[in-house]
């Protein structure tokens, strides 16, 4: 049947040659995988080293006369409690990225991300406070959402950080107790309401150091609830790692 598949789709690019859904140039037949062209994945953006130290945001000016604590952006400085001890992401969410990371969720193409997770695992072995943690696990998904997806890309992210860096991998680590609206169709001022109290933490956590990987960041109240549990359940630190991050200023 494969074989038959990959017959048929010779044939269909020779009468249609492929082309990049994202650009609508025409694709690499090494590519045909992914069916995204090198000019898109070159797109991609990754966050540089001039971040906050805290949240990881983008800081807009270089920095690096100041001194390690002072590479904090206002809001880290202004914030009284934040959940997490660390939060970094890969890449930008903006153009191609935004724009592949749509098509694997929502044309189920799971291998966008099996491929996009190997850049993630990559940049999680270059961060000595990514390595030293002792569990990861993904930010679940409800099961409604799973069920339609077929897949939670957070898993498919975490679990290869995980094996990437010789760490213990726990899919259930936190579990998805109710059904709240998606954060996308929220708005930013309601983002934390609307996740209070939607997780639970299933194992026991008690001075562990826990990595806690999602797809993108945006207003950050989901993996701020997600860390939040974690830490109250006694973990000693929690480490937060994003694929891409979403320009929220
Ligand atoms: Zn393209
Ligand atoms: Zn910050």
């Amino acid at each position: 049947m494969k074989l038959l598949n990959r017959a048929f789709q010779e044939l269909l690019s020779l009468v249609y040659p492929p082309i990049c859904p994202i650009c609508a140039n025409a694709v690499d037949e090494g590519l045909l995988k992914h069916a995204i062209c090198n000019a898109c994945w070159n797109d991609i953006r990754i966050i540089g080293q001039n971040v906050c130290a805290r949240c990881g945001k983008p800081l807009p000016s270089p920095e690096t006369e100041k001194a390690w604590h002072d590479f904090k952006c206002q809001e880290c400085r202004d914030r009284q409690r934040i959940p997490y001890d660390i939060m970094r992401s890969c890449f930008h969410y903006e153009t191609s990225l935004a724009e592949i990371i749509k098509r694997a969720k929502f044309n189920n193409h799971p291998e966008l991300f099996e491929s996009l997770a190997n850049d993630l695992a990559v940049y999680a072995g270059e961060k000595s406070f990514f390595k030293q943690c002792d569990l990861v696990a993904p930010v679940p998904i409800s099961f409604l959402r799973y069920m339609r997806r077929g897949y939670n890309q957070s898993e498919i992210l975490a679990a290869r950080v995980a094996s990437f860096l010789n760490i213990e991998y726990q899919r259930n680590l936190v579990k998805k107790k109710r059904n709240n609206r998606p954060q996308s169709l929220v708005v930013q001022e309601k983002r934390k309401k609307n996740v209070r109290n939607a997780f639970e933490v299933c194992l026991d956590v008690k001075g562990k150091r826990i990595l806690l990987v999602d797809d993108i960041v945006t207003s950050g109240a989901t993996v701020e609830e997600c860390a939040r549990i974690i830490k109250r359940d006694g973990a000693s630190t929690v480490a937060v790692l994003t694929l891409a991050r979403a320009r929220t200023w």
